[in-house]
């Protein structure tokens, strides 16, 4: 479909674009549910000024601060994420980009997960290098998650500290290091339906295999705390129809904001075309109870299956 056709996409009837959305889901991804864990083994200081972000150090927001968790810790969370379903753990840690020391570091807290606990280990460091996403790759690391944030027009709007050509490039070098890419951005941010859709585009031309969509939750300190226009559950479940329908092989995973946003509405998100979740709680926030996701993801499995 040429970019002008997706337009289209905006101007269906919701009951139209859901049965789409679905119809592309079955076929393209069958009965695909993956749930993954994130942990933030690094908080807070971060240089950068993204807007919507509780660790900027530019913010008062009482985010916790502190440096590298310690590795037992972080080996104690891989596996209960490995016991709660979740087939996938990452490493997230703040700021623009990881120091060569913590590198070496997180490749052998990597190599330790994936011997003691098996599960797959992905990493969300920031913007990196490519020979450093190697040393990662080497020690075991298999997806790298990137997030664009938000659409190419609308992101100066929302950082100022970096470009989205840099985003953009760590992608691009996380893929020729042979890492799969999980990349996605946040709804809510104050962009347009249109925008929204660019961002998408953007996601299926640099051809990522997991689409996190997060919702923004505004946190008070931040410059977007009350200042953006609210997002309400049925802009959520178009959104993620229309990035199922522009990215029909991809993973769209329900992230930051779905509890607080989607509400009762979770399960049609999966009709929608979503086809995976994070559980356990996201950076600063918690989520809801992991069982409660769990005994959700088993009804859905049934009704798929
Ligand atoms: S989103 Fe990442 S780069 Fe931006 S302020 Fe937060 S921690 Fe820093």
């Amino acid at each position: 479909m040429k970019n002008k056709h997706y337009k289209e996409l905006l101007e269906l009837k919701l009951e139209t674009l859901i049965e789409m959305a679905y119809r592309a889901k079955r076929s393209h991804r069958q009965d695909s549910l993956s749930l993954c864990t994130i942990m933030n083994i690094k908080s807070g200081g971060c240089s950068e000024d993204c807007s919507f972000c509780a660790q900027s150090a530019r913010y008062k927001t009482g985010a916790p601060v502190y440096p590298m968790a310690p590795v037992d810790e972080i080996l104690k969370m891989a596996e209960e994420a490995r016991k709660s379903g979740a087939s996938r753990f990452s490493l997230v840690a703040s700021g623009k980009g990881p120091a060569k020391h913590e590198i070496e570091e997180l490749a052998k807290v990597i190599e330790r997960i994936k011997k003691e606990t098996g599960i797959s280990v992905c990493a969300s460091l920031g913007i990196v290098k490519g020979r450093e996403l190697a040393v990662l790759k080497e020690a075991g690391l298999t997806r790298y998650h990137h997030n664009l944030e938000t659409s190419r027009s609308f992101f100066p709007r929302i950082v100022t500290t970096h470009t989205y050509e840099a985003r953009l490039e760590t992608i691009f070098e996380a893929k020729r290091a042979g890492l799969e890419v999980c990349a996605g951005g946040i709804i809510g941010l104050g962009e347009s339906q249109e925008q929204r859709l660019e961002l998408a585009l953007e996601l299926r031309d640099a051809d990522v295999d997991s689409v996190p969509l997060n919702f923004l939750i505004p946190i008070e300190g931040t410059p977007l705390y009350g200042m953006s226009p609210a997002v309400t559950p049925i802009d959520a479940i178009r959104t993620i129809a229309i990035f199922r329908l522009v990215l029909p092989d991809a993973a769209i995973r329900l992230a930051a904001g779905r509890e607080t946003l989607l509400r009762d509405f979770l399960a049609l998100a999966f009709y929608a075309g979503a086809d995976g979740m994070m559980i356990g709680g996201y950076l600063t926030r918690r989520g809801r109870p992991v069982e409660e996701d769990q005994s959700f993801c088993k009804e859905i499995k049934k009704i798929w299956s």
